[in-house]
């Protein structure tokens, strides 16, 4: 704690109590109490962000948009950069660690489940609005501070590599899955190569536990752990978010209740600049995360489990399946998760205007 003092002094003369934050996988995080408040502290893991200079850019840009907009309506809070003493937005520690200060966001609380109907609602709508908010800011503006990132097909290429040089004995319900769905991997990258969706600023890791809900009204007032903000598909995050909150198990099954309370409330945002090629590219994405990420864990377990962390070594491989299953979940209701996004759409606007820009 002592190092932590000290390391927390830089933000602060005056520390009174440092205790463990949440329980996020990636950074490592504390709350810092003074005698006149209370602030975030985090370690940058800087094995999964290199460049934590361009993080901190990114929040500083999306803080500065968001501030420009009418504050009583913008109704989703994402967390301040609190600054050095000596005014900087990073402090580098003396083994190389990277720390940084944010203003914290108190009578909150992150969610690891979704247990009612209302916390799909809170999810849709707070990943809508983020989208809505900045869907007027250039995404050229950010940088990109994971190159690769939901490339689909860059994943299938790795995996075909990694397959060849393994000595791990092949698992066929994967091998197979893989085979006979890899002509999907390029339904979104091709959509934006033909200009069919475009670039625009996502989240990057919008699940459940990166949304804060208020203690009292149970509503979604801020959505943190904008570390892997950058350019790309809205379709990703929408993919991703559905991916997470609708997964139940025991048996594997995609939750289509949870899908349409969610994507009920992020189309009521989303609406204000989804065209109809965003819509008709909703199930293609919905079908082609969890794709991806069953071939990420599958690629990670044939190489010995490399990027994500395990507790024992056929874990990539089970999460893989649980992927897979829920991919196939999803397969088997097609018609009815396309039946849900027309009516969604058909509600949501009857008569499709031109896309416009949230100017709130
Ligand atoms: P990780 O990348 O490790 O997931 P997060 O930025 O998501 O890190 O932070 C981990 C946890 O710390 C969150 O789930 C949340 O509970 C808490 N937390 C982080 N930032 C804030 C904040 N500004 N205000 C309140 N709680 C926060
Ligand atoms: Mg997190």
């Amino acid at each position: 704690m002592n190092t932590l003092h000290a390391i927390a002094n830089q933000f602060a003369h005056t520390v009174t109590a440092i205790t463990p934050l949440g329980n996020g996988l990636i950074n490592d995080t504390y709350l810092v109490e003074t005698p006149s408040s209370r602030f975030v502290l985090q370690r940058i893991n800087c094995t999964v962000f290199p460049a934590p200079e361009q993080i901190m850019a990114n929040l500083d840009t999306l803080n500065r948009h968001i501030a420009q907009k009418d504050g009583a309506s913008v109704k989703l809070q994402i967390p301040e950069i609190l600054k050095t003493l000596d005014n900087s937005s990073l402090y580098r520690d003396q083994s190389s660690n990277c720390w940084r200060a944010l203003r914290f966001i108190g009578h909150t609380e992150s969610k690891e489940a979704i247990s009612t109907d209302g916390d799909a609602e809170q999810a849709g709508f707070a990943l809508g609005r983020f989208h809505r908010l900045l869907s007027d800011l250039d995404p050229q503006l950010l940088h990109d501070t994971l190159p690769g990132f939901h490339i689909a097909p860059g994943y299938l290429k790795h995996y075909h590599q990694v397959m060849q040089q393994s000595d791990l004995p092949t698992d066929r319900y994967c091998a197979e899955f893989i085979v006979l769905f890899q002509h999907i991997v390029d339904d979104l990258e091709s959509a934006k190569q033909q200009g069919l969706l475009s670039l625009r600023v996502i989240h990057g890791d919008p699940k459940l536990n990166n949304f804060l809900f208020d203690k009292h009204t149970h509503k979604i007032v801020s959505i943190i752990d904008l570390d892997t903000v950058k350019p790309g598909l809205v379709h990703y995050d929408i993919g991703d978010c559905l991916r997470s909150c609708c997964h139940s198990t025991g048996p594997v099954e995609f939750d289509l209740a949870i899908c349409a309370a969610l994507l009920k409330s992020y189309l009521t945002e989303a609406d204000a600049f989804f065209t109809e090629h965003d819509y008709h590219y909703l199930y293609p994405a919905i079908r082609l995360i969890p794709f991806e990420l069953g071939i990420r864990f599958y690629t990670d377990y044939l190489e010995g489990n490399r990027y994500f962390k395990v507790t024992e070594p056929e874990q990539n491989l089970q999460r893989a399946i649980g992927q897979f299953r829920l991919c196939a979940s999803i397969m088997t209701q097609e018609s009815a998760i396309k039946g849900l996004i027309s009516q969604l759409q058909n509600n949501v606007k009857p008569t499709k205007t031109p896309a416009r820009n949230c100017r709130e």
